[in-house]
């Protein structure tokens, strides 16, 4: 029995935090912050705002103006007042603490929200993170000095090998599955910026073909912009659904348990939750392989159907008189006969099962970074949180009951069973994303894509489609890594502002 499910009823489990590392990270970030490196991320918002207002000519000017003034600075790098070395030991102490902090608040956070304190968070072993920071900015300088390369362009070199080099630090962590994660999450940011930066590529190029006219690549430019996070979305959770009733031993614990309660399992069959979505694949199989009816026969009610070809177990739960015209409605919503009225009831308690989700980490994120613009304004700020996080809750719900509706209305619609099905589901259930706002469209995909990229690379290895390469997870860190930083140093821009901050707060200026 996985982790998840040895918590039996408890609502919130103790690695359903893990989900949400991207926000911790945010809010750590901000500890570890200092006046010098705020005032860097101001002015590098302040430039970035002046990009978006200038004209390609200006933009050239500007370019020009900036590497006139970094020509007349003597020194290699940038990390000014400070020596290599003062940067590198500042980096690594720096990196130290705020590694601790993280573990830390990952430890206690849940217990402390579900008001258990259970938990003692494993300490000292945040060596891989410091000397990942230290390590980098120590290559970088010594590189700098080494090939004494004073143009932009040649700079890049040391930061991508610079961040290669840092990425050995990975093999520093004994613990696979982190480490996994860790590569997964930075490998879907290299993607992602590097992605940023063709477009930015693709648009310098289009103004040059054809300035001052709007032609039809610019307008597929703009519909890719506009709806990248929905076709992620929709891609990565085909393949998470998918997996998650056919083969969710590929699915990380922490994120198959949240799709168990958000989907409803956990409520409607306790611990027999995980082997009914088993139920759900292995039953859609048998009846592909046999070519047996998908229909319950007349006159047969689901109880004794439950009994005879699903699980006694649950089949003694069901109330008699039942009878579904489908098998696998019977298997998906043993207690309701009407697709419709399963989902209805499913809509009243996922909106109240993602309210105590999204509501106290939304609270967190008030306080961490919206405290002083609430002070100043409470009813703007305080209306503007209550939409978000309804409109968070709405999406979530509908994710769960659109999607779940979705085979219901397939296998009426073609009056058969069909494996891909199931994978539509989870693109449907994606597809709700356009409830939430649009600058969160992409984040909520990239959250997903990772999962889904070691979901389907697990599968992969299972059906013996490929095979591992020994240390894979490391040369992929490194080369993501590399390539992160060479942006980070050459191409800030890039980066969404978001992600500026932390890599800024983390890494500083070198
Ligand atoms: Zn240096
Ligand atoms: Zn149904």
């Amino acid at each position: 029995m996985s982790a998840a499910e040895s918590n039996g009823f408890s609502f919130i489990s103790d690695s359903y935090y893990e989900n949400f590392l991207e926000s911790l990270a945010q809010i750590v970030s901000k500890l570890l912050t200092d006046q010098e490196t705020e005032a860097v991320l101001t002015s590098i918002r302040s430039f970035q705002e002046k990009l978006r207002r200038l004209s390609s000519r200006n933009l050239q000017r500007l370019n020009l103006e900036i590497t006139a003034s970094e020509k007349e600075r003597p020194s290699l790098c940038r990390h000014v007042g400070k020596t290599c070395t003062q940067n590198c030991t500042r980096g690594f102490i720096k990196a130290f603490g705020v590694a601790f902090i993280v573990k830390y608040i990952v430890g206690i956070l849940p217990s402390l929200l579900t008001g258990k304190i259970t938990k003692k968070p494993a300490i000292l072993k945040q060596m891989a993170g410091s000397s990942f920071i230290s390590a980098y900015k120590g290559v970088l300088c010594a590189m700098r000095h080494f090939r004494k390369s004073h143009d932009k362009d040649s700079d890049k070199l040391n930061a991508f090998v610079a961040g290669c080099v840092a990425g050995l630090a990975l093999a520093f962590d004994r613990d696979r599955r982190r480490r996994q994660s860790v590569m997964l999450y930075l490998l879907t940011r290299a993607i992602q910026f590097n992605g940023a930066w063709f477009m930015k590529q693709w648009s310098l190029r289009r103004k040059e073909k054809h300035p001052g006219e709007i032609k039809w690549d610019d307008h597929l430019a703009k519909f890719l912009q506009k709806y990248s996070g929905v076709a992620v979305m929709m891609i990565a959770n085909a393949q998470l659904i998918y997996a998650f009733l056919f083969n969710h031993d590929t699915l990380p614990n922490s994120f198959y348990a949240f799709l168990l309660t958000h989907g409803g399992f956990k409520k409607n069959f306790g611990r027999m939750a995980g082997p009914v979505t088993e139920m759900v694949g292995s039953t859609v199989n048998q009846i592909l392989e046999d070519h047996s009816p998908i229909m319950i026969p007349e006159g047969v009610s689901t109880r004794d159907f439950y009994f005879r070809n699903v699980s006694p177990n649950i089949g003694s739960l069901i109330p008699s008189k039942l009878h579904h015209k489908y098998i696998l409605c019977a298997v998906q919503h043993p207690f309701h006969e009407s697709c419709t009225g399963d989902k209805l009831g499913l809509f009243t308690d996922e909106l109240l099962r993602s309210a105590k989700l999204y509501v106290p980490l939304n609270i967190i994120m008030l306080i961490v970074f919206r405290s002083k613009q609430f002070m100043l304004d409470p009813k703007h700020v305080g209306q503007k949180f209550i939409l978000s996080c309804f409109r968070s809750c709405l999406f979530l719900t509908m994710y769960v009951v659109i999607g779940l509706a979705t085979p219901c209305w397939l296998r009426r619609l073609f009056n058969r069973e069909a494996p891909w099905f199931y994978a539509a589901t989870g693109a449907v259930a994606g597809s709700m994303i356009v409830i939430e706002a649009s600058a969160r469209h992409l984040e909520l995909a990239l959250y997903c894509l990772p999962r889904a990229m070691e979901s389907l690379w697990k599968t992969g290895i299972k059906n013996g489609w490929v095979k591992n390469v020994p240390h894979g997870d490391i040369l992929l860190f490194m080369a993501s890594m590399g390539s992160l930083m060479t942006l980070y140093q050459n191409e800030k821009d890039t980066i969404s502002s978001h992600y500026l901050g932390v890599m800024t707060r983390f890494f500083g200026q070198n």
